[in-house]
């Protein structure tokens, strides 16, 4: 493995890549290219419900196209599935990771029964409802009763609990380190709280892995020192960086990239079809065409004439 720095371009194989994509493989390409860099492209194919193998291709095709190139060897992360089950054991003999077998129904009829139902309940940093910790205090008879029924279940972490262990390990307050996209010597140093986030799933009855557990995971395991990605990964970064901790994972540095908006100030989405390489090529726009008007440091940011 090479001792130089070294970044990923993490795409989740459910659709066909848009502009957003384009913004965060070629900056990511940009970036690891100033310092001398190496950039893998791992396939994060966890929901095996919904990764499709012909959009693995279509990834690979795609950065062709736009003229991304990376390491040979991708990783695919349901190669990963041992490596995942045996950290969530580890994480499950700190004691702080318990089954849930609330469906979503259930938690959200929970929270309507509430005083202040749905409106007053707090959210998450994604705008998610915070978990209502349903089934997190029974007794160890009672969560072997549900065993026995064999419903599908949840691991949730104890997110308090996971804060304060990782602080104790840590002699103290955690932080992350951000660059800037524009000026990778600017350093930020941002206090770690994944508290808001309530008691997340780390993973599942037949999937041992969540994004949040394989991707801290794998950027140890793939030696990442630099994750460039979108902005809407930023409060998870909290959680990434406690898990990182209790792991003994060391950490890389982050940079968080705009999102690239459609017209409407909506997100780009892979399954809303927007701008997907295929409606780009269709429409005889080239790569460099993008590249010129991707946001800097790599164009002018003007992109919304490939808004449709
Ligand atoms: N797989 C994630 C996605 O496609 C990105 C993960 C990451 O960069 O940390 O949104």
């Amino acid at each position: 493995m090479s001792n130089g720095p070294v970044f990923r371009f993490a795409p989740s194989p459910n659709g066909r890549l848009h502009l957003g994509h384009a913004y965060s493989a070629c900056l990511n390409q940009h970036l690891a290219a100033q310092v001398g860099g190496t950039l893998l492209v791992r396939i994060e194919d966890i929901d095996i419900g919904r990764a499709r193998p012909h959009f693995i291709q279509a990834i690979f095709d795609d950065l062709d196209w736009l003229g991304v190139t990376y390491a040979r060897g991708s990783l695919r992360q349901s190669d990963r599935f041992d490596a995942y089950a045996q950290a969530l054991t580890q994480l499950r003999g700190m004691g702080f990771v318990y089954p849930c077998w609330a469906t979503r129904a259930e938690i959200r009829n929970h929270i309507i029964d509430q005083p202040g139902g749905l409106a007053a309940w707090p959210r998450d940093p994604d705008g998610g409802y915070v978990y209502p910790n349903l089934y997190k205090r029974l007794s160890d008879w009672e969560r072997r009763a549900l065993m026995w029924e064999n419903r599908d279940y949840a691991w949730r972490i104890d997110i308090d609990a996971l804060q304060a262990v990782a602080e104790d390990k840590n002699g103290g307050p955690i932080f992350f380190t951000a660059c800037d996209a524009l000026n990778m010597e600017t350093e930020i140093e941002t206090r770690v709280d994944a508290r808001p986030f309530g008691d997340i799933v780390i993973a599942r009855k037949d999937i041992p892995t969540s994004y949040h557990l394989s991707v801290v995971l794998d950027d140890a395991y793939q030696n990442v020192s630099h994750v460039v990605r979108g902005q809407d990964l930023l409060a998870a970064t909290h959680i990434h960086r406690l898990l990182q901790i209790v792991l003994g994972l060391p950490a890389p540095v982050y940079t968080h990239h705009p999102l690239l908006r459609a017209i409407e100030g909506r997100r780009l989405s892979k399954t809303a079809g927007d701008n997907s390489f295929r409606a780009l090529e269709l429409a005889e726009i080239t790569a460099g065409d993008i590249r010129r008007h991707l946001p800097p440091p790599l164009g002018d940011g003007h992109y919304e004439d490939f808004l449709v």
